[in-house]
């Protein structure tokens, strides 16, 4: 038998799947190298089904702008005047797994067993997925195998449509004005950058981003990167005694100086933070490293960008004529203490995962999400949890149970803003 967190997610669990269903067949996968916003028209062929969508909900506004953002107002209902709370998801899908042609398969009522997938040789094997192991008895909705299913973050698209439906049918259940915003190329980093947020009009917001049932997060990594660029003497190897200064092997020492064992994604977990080296370009004239620096502390961030950078002047200062060039660029900032000041925001969405029989799960994220820009663009967005599992793989999959749940608990979020804490 399948669970429901409650009976409104058993009601609203049909709907949220068939809007799935519906959004992952469509190719939304952003490009690494964008020329515009959005980067694919894919994108903006899901904002105009949304737009269509949402004015068949009876949303007067809905309308998908040139960059690829979707936006509308649900209003609240009643005269008093309420806050505007915003729901944010995102269009596009990571460029990290194929994306076209997206079959999505539906399991029933699991049985705990490797959920063999008929491409690809893909299989889900749940001594390989702990999160896999407590959805016995749940529905789990997978790829056909060859291509990402696209739950990051269509999951949270379907379940602010199914809540924000739901709603609208029932003017009866408190709620706040609700914003909403579907936003493009989330996954390359750029779902904020043409977002309007006075436009916008809400006073917070959240992203429904996230993975497992439970989670809500307030806290992102500082994200920065590093692009080293080393320019050595190239001289033909016959006549190069004592003159050739080689780019390649300097870049080579830089990156076998870094600590091996702690300070690299694969070393560390939980708060701890790394140098991860993600790209060496190069030949004997010229040479580049590519790495992020990641930390949820700015000073401790700056302090692993400040080793990165010893490290590649004393090596490169060993050889006279050889340059260095080191640059380091802000990403994306922590949103914490951009919602620190608004304890509220954080203690309403706690409220409604309870009233929908959760336990609020708070790990801090070891990424960024449009939330941390936009938190520091002054819409404090913490981000809930979506559901999907295996994120950017051929493996991803989502429970229908938790996309219900999480369609239940947007309804609830409405509810929550509009109720005097008790
Ligand atoms: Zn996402």
């Amino acid at each position: 038998m399948p669970t429901f967190t409650s009976d409104l997610a058993e009601s609203l669990a049909g709907e949220a799947l068939e809007r799935f269903e519906r959004y992952v067949r469509i190719d939304t996968q952003a490009a690494r190298e964008p020329t515009g916003s959005p980067s694919t028209p894919g994108q903006l062929a899901l904002g105009r089904l949304l737009v269509g969508e949402l004015t068949e909900i009876g949303i007067a506004d809905a309308t998908l702008d040139d960059n690829g953002y979707v936006t509308a107002t649900l209003p609240a209902t009643g005269d008093a005047p309420m806050p505007t709370v915003g729901l944010i998801a995102h269009l596009d899908v990571s460029p990290d797994a194929p994306a076209e042609g997206v079959e999505p398969l539906v399991h029933l009522s699991y049985d705990g067993g490797v959920i063999g997938l008929p491409n690809g040789g893909t299989v889900l094997d749940p001594a390989a997925m702990p999160a896999l192991v407590g959805k016995v008895g749940e529905d789990i909705v997978t790829s056909s195998g060859d291509t990402l299913l696209g739950a990051d973050d269509k999951a949270g698209v379907a379940e602010i449509m199914t809540a924000v439906a739901h709603l609208a049918a029932h003017p009866e259940l408190p709620r706040p004005n609700l914003r909403i915003a579907f936003t493009p190329d989330e996954e390359i980093g750029l779902g904020a950058s043409h977002f309007d947020v006075e436009a916008f009009g809400a006073s917070c917001a959240y992203t429904i981003d996230g993975s497992t049932i439970g989670e809500l997060q307030d806290e992102t990594f500082t994200g920065a990167e590093a692009i080293i660029t080393i320019e050595g003497v190239d001289v033909h190897p016959g006549f190069a005694t004592g003159k050739l200064v080689n780019a390649a092997r300097l870049a080579s020492r830089i990156v076998a100086e870094l600590p091996a064992d702690r300070l690299s994604p694969e070393t560390t977990s939980g708060r701890d933070g790394f140098i991860h080296v993600y790209e060496v370009s190069g030949n004997a004239a010229t040479a580049q490293i590519r790495a992020i620096v990641r930390d949820f502390d700015d000073d401790l961030l700056a302090a692993h960008a400040a080793l990165l950078r010893e490290i590649a002047e004393r090596v490169v200062g060993e050889e006279p004529t050889a340059k260095l060039e080191f640059e380091l660029n802000p990403q994306y900032p922590n949103m914490r203490r951009y919602i620190d000041p608004v304890p509220e925001v954080v203690e309403i969405a706690e409220r409604a995962l309870r009233a929908e029989g959760l336990e609020p799960i708070r790990n801090p994220i070891r990424g960024g999400t449009d939330g941390s820009m936009l938190s520091a663009m002054g819409l404090p967005t913490p981000n809930l949890f979506a559901g999907g599992h295996e994120f950017h793989s051929v493996r991803e999959w989502i429970s229908v149970q938790d996309m219900a749940a999480a369609a239940a608990v947007i309804v609830r979020l409405a509810a929550e803003w509009v109720t005097p804490a008790g």
